[in-house]
């Protein structure tokens, strides 16, 4: 009956009970949680995401909104249950209009990432998020998860980049603020509710997202350090010699490197002697390279870089980044490893890093570190490949997110809390926050029919 109503609502195109397409849309990226679903329907306006979403309130069944599905936390499954229908925004993938002069551009939900760059680009205009699986990940998804990726330590998360929004509420009413305003006092700012909600209290149908300047020419340098502790140093006298200059600051590890290289034969680190540890740097330095050279330098001499490369044409830069975003599919590859998405305050992270080295050595010396990041933003992928059963594994991840919770940090820093990692958020969140996220969600969607079972 549901099943009708919605076929009815959305067309022959918007919908598949199609054994196989429900396989795929049950799976997550990494393969390992799966669900079950009766129905993917896919509508083609906020209009038809509205009136699917009463019948389903309705009839009292629950909606999972599913993006891209490139969640690493199975925020986009459906449980076990059979019963909760996939709503997929891929046919929402219009760019509805750009604004150059008022460096805007509104677009909606189900645009790829990558689409979304590319429209911004057409009109030389920069729109800055970006990440590994920004070929299919989706701006609904990257907004419902505020999603971090390469360019933060520039220009924030996804949350800085939606100047107005669109959702579609538990029981089908529209909220629409699509305005394009930089201030905007009037009232709460509703939107902010839905960006990091992972789709629990509303369904995002469109966005205004923020556009920057073309930052030009970037200059791309792969930096060899001894200790990562240096990578924070180094990131200390980069802001000094190039100010806001820098685009982005990922640390990556040998073992990890190694792991690519062994994935993708053909991708070499072009250092002669290997280093512990590497920093890859985009800088916007237009013309002048040679600040960067000169930066690199001075961080030579004063002992805080051991080698460095920088990438002489924009082919060179493409090879770097593409070792730097292969790494999750290598490790995907590699098997199944405990995977954290860690952040602490920058000035604590050397601190992590040595704790952390001790309490692996305690508590899993058999275990291989594979640490990976957006260290300019605090933020580590500390993941661990150790041999044993779950439980060791989550023994391991216990101590570690303990031990980031000393430091003052966020046991999730960008990738979303979905199903896997709910258990952990009433640990790691007090002060009456948790308390304040539960009557949110219930004002807002009193039956818990969107993606019940994640977050909270
Ligand atoms: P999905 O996976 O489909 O959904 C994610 C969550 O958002 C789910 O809870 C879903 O219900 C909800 N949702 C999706 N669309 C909507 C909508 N329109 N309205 C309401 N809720 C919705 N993440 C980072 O932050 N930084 C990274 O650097 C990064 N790198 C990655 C690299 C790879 C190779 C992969 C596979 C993933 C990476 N991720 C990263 C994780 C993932 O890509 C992000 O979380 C991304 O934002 C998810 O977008 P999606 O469209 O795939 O959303
Ligand atoms: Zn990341």
């Amino acid at each position: 009956m549901l099943l009708d109503q919605i076929r009815n609502i959305v067309g022959p195109k918007g919908w598949s009970t199609d054994a196989d397409v429900l396989k795929a849309h049950c799976a997550e990226w990494r393969g390992i949680v799966h669900g079950l679903t009766p129905m993917v329907v896919s509508p083609a306006s906020t209009e038809e995401v509205s009136l699917v979403v009463r019948a389903c309130a309705d009839a009292g069944v629950a909606i999972v909104p599913q993006g891209g599905n490139t969640s690493l936390c199975a925020g986009a499954i459906p449980d076990d249950s059979g019963k909760q229908i996939i709503l997929s925004l891929a046919r929402m993938n219009q760019i509805r209009s750009i604004d150059a002069p008022n460096f805007s551009m509104e677009v909606e939900a189900g645009c790829i990432l990558q689409n979304v760059q590319r429209a911004a680009a057409e009109v030389d205009r920069h729109f800055a998020l970006s990440l590994g699986a920004e070929g299919s990940c989706q701006i609904g998804g990257n907004l419902a998860t505020n999603a971090g990726g390469v360019n933060v330590v520039r220009y924030g998360t996804a949350r800085a980049q939606v100047l107005g929004l669109e959702a579609v509420l538990a029981d089908g009413t529209v909220v629409s603020s699509l305005r394009s305003l930089r201030k905007d006092t009037a009232g709460y700012d509703l939107k902010q509710l839905f960006i990091g909600s992972e789709g629990t209290l509303g369904i995002i149908t469109a966005a205004t997202l923020k556009l920057h300047p073309s930052p030009g020419t970037l200059g791309t340098a792969l930096v060899g350090i001894k200790a990562s502790g240096d990578a924070v140093r180094l990131l200390a006298q980069l802001r000094k010699d190039l100010g806001e200059a820098i685009e982005a600051f990922e640390l990556v590890s040998d073992p990890v490197f190694k792991l690519v290289t062994r994935h993708i034969p053909e991708l070499t680190v072009p250092f002669d002697q290997p280093a512990p540890w590497y920093v890859l740097i985009d800088v916007s330095v237009g013309n002048c390279i040679e600040r960067l050279e000169t930066a690199l330098s001075t961080s030579i001499e004063s002992g805080i870089v051991l080698d460095a490369v920088i990438a002489k044409n924009t082919a060179e830069a493409s090879r770097l980044w593409r070792m730097r975003h292969a790494i999750a599919e290598a490790e995907r590859s590699a098997g199944p490893s405990l995977k954290t998405d860690i952040a602490v305050p920058i000035s604590r992270m050397e601190e992590f890093l040595q704790r952390g080295d001790l309490l692996l050595a305690e508590l899993a010396p058999e275990a291989s570190l594979v640490a990976f990041g957006h260290v300019g933003d605090g933020n580590l992928h500390y993941n661990v490949v150790l041999p044993g059963d779950v439980s060791s594994r989550d023994r391991l991840t216990s101590a570690i997110y303990d031990l980031v919770y000393e430091l003052g940090g966020s046991f999730s820093a960008e990738h979303g809390i979905g199903r896997t990692k709910r258990k952990y958020l009433p640990l790691y969140r007090g002060g009456g926050e948790i308390e304040l996220m539960r009557r949110l969600k219930n004002a807002l969607d009193p039956n818990n029919i969107l993606n019940p079972g994640k977050v909270i």
